[in-house]
């Protein structure tokens, strides 16, 4: 319990900052043994702040907390991976600035889960780095799609694309993806098309792999895969993840309104 100790350390990934008067910020974060924290970054706005760039955005810092009344306050920051690439690059922003917003809406504060949180940290770690090191766009959506995967697993509500949700049969084809169940149903099954997305049986192999694969693994698939191909599954998943959450996710909304 990290309220009996004066201060803690902790890995943590930056998510967002917003100010707290003229010089300090706020800045929430995913951490490896807490789940989502905040801290107050205090005098970072100052020129010569020893915080400065450690605590923008999508950087992952091995951090000092002490405990305050109100907020805990970041004593110290030593930087375990800036992720400069990530901020080269639009699109590579983007869907990472996507993954930060599923993980704030779907995550709890200071969950006492240490094994939960320590695997969503090392997924999310996992997925900056690969954004951060990809080489096309369908690289890009090929780690984006794998986080969207196995986080929603790691959080409970993992998606199935193997067996008919009705009536338990071992999908060999194509199928019916449900939204809003969060699975597919085979054809005999499916009475009302309009609440399913048909989910040609490529497209059902390729997530299944990617579900089920070593996030750093590669998939008979990853080559075989294109951008558009790849585009199709990344929105059914954020679809599903949508509805999932209270809040649906913004950030590719706010893209499309900006470009
Ligand atoms: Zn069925």
């Amino acid at each position: 319990m990290k309220s009996i100790k004066d201060s803690f350390t902790t890995d943590a990934i930056n998510i967002k900052t917003y100010p707290l008067g003229e010089y300090d910020n706020i800045v929430v974060m995913f951490s490896r043994q807490y789940g989502l924290i905040k801290g107050v970054a205090k005098g970072v706005k100052r020129p010569k702040s020893k915080l400065g760039a450690r605590m923008q955005m999508l950087v992952a810092n091995k951090i000092m907390l002490k405990n305050g009344r109100n907020f805990d306050t970041i004593c110290e920051a030593q930087a375990l991976n800036t992720f400069n690439k990530l901020r080269t690059n639009l699109d590579k922003l983007t869907y990472s600035m996507y993954l930060t917003e599923i993980i704030n809406v779907m995550c709890t504060d200071s969950d006492e889960d240490t094994q939960n949180n320590e695997r969503i940290y090392e997924l999310f770690y996992n997925v900056l780095d690969g954004i951060a090191n990809s080489l096309n766009k369908t690289e890009i959506f090929l780690n984006t799609i794998r986080f969207q995967l196995k986080f929603m697993t790691q959080i409970g509500y993992g998606a199935e694309f193997e067996t008919c949700l009705k009536c338990g049969c071992k999908i060999k084809d194509s199928a019916y993806f449900s939204v809003l169940s969060g699975g597919v149903v085979c054809s005999n099954c499916r009475y009302d098309f309009d609440t399913y997305i048909g989910l040609h049986k490529k497209i059902r192999e390729f997530l299944i792999a990617q579900q089920n694969c070593k996030y750093g693994e590669k998939t008979s698939y990853d080559n075989l895969v294109d951008e558009n191909f790849c585009e199709k599954c990344f929105l059914l998943l954020k679809k599903y993840i949508d509805s999932r959450s209270l809040h649906p996710t913004r950030t590719l909304k706010v893209l499309k309104e900006i470009t």
